[in-house]
């Protein structure tokens, strides 16, 4: 049985800079390539970082479901095809979707047994800082982001697991743990020292053990705005 990890964070957190550094050192992970409906951006290809289609197109493979899930977000249809696990499946590999909340809630009705990560940035200053550091988004867009990455937040406990990728060396470490930790467990192999520690690593991530450490990530986000203030 595949095992499939779905991991989600509001944009600028570092999810891309963590997924492909966790596609790199495990070949065992397939990526599933979702289909949407928006226009490319940058240098983003066909059939790389997603399968571009019309509404229409996309419409028709509702119809015929081929989606495991699908959501509107932002205006605009995702979706992960069915096909992907199939051929994870086949493969004997295990698939890693990168989805939104709704998607998220989609497969864990579906496949209960879906292990899902929430990657959070430390704060919003430094989620401010790394969205313009990135270089890819106008002063317009950032704040629009910011705004949207507190709602977005507002969801982690809806996770299995809180990754807050502050120091990117500990994080990739601990996203390894989450991912190895899953398949150990699965697996019902007995455990070697060093995997107890995987397992503990990964542990320290989990919902029940974070709570603490997210309080004041949320509350970096409530400005007073959102407070209902007039500033
Ligand atoms: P996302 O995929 O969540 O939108 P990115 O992976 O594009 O985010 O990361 C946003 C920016 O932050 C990039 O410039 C990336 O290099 C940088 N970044 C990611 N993780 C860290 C980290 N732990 N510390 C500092 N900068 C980071
Ligand atoms: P972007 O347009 O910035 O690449 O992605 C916007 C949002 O859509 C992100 O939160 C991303 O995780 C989410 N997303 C990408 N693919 C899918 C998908 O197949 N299904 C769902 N539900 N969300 C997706």
């Amino acid at each position: 049985m595949s095992l499939v990890y779905i991991i989600s964070a509001p944009s600028g957190s570092g999810k891309s800079t963590l997924v492909n550094e966790l596609r790199k050192i495990d070949p065992r992970l397939h990526f599933s390539i979702s289909y949407t409906t928006r226009p490319p951006r940058g240098s983003e290809q066909n059939g790389r970082e997603y399968f571009f289609v019309s509404r229409a197109e996309f419409e028709a493979m509702i119809r015929q479901q081929q989606f495991l899930e699908y959501a509107e977000v932002f205006g605009n249809y995702y979706g992960t095809a069915r096909r992907f696990l199939e051929e994870a499946e086949r493969n004997g590999c295990d698939l890693l979707l990168d989805i939104d909340v709704q998607g998220a809630e989609q497969i864990k009705q579906k496949i209960p047994h879906a292990v899902s990560i929430f990657v959070m940035p430390p704060d919003r200053k430094t989620l401010e800082e790394r969205l313009k550091n990135r270089s890819l988004d106008t002063e317009g867009v950032i704040q629009r982001r910011l705004v949207t990455a507190s709602r977005e937040i507002e969801n982690y406990h809806k996770y299995d697991y809180i990754l807050v990728n502050d120091r990117l060396k500990d994080s990739i470490e601990a996203l390894k743990a989450i991912v190895l930790s899953e398949r150990l467990q699965h697996s019902g192999a007995n455990l070697s020292e060093d995997q107890s520690e995987c397992l503990q690593k990964a542990a320290q991530c989990r919902l029940d053990n974070v709570q603490e450490r997210v309080q004041p990530i949320l509350a970096s986000f409530v400005t007073p705005a959102a407070q209902g203030g007039t500033t």
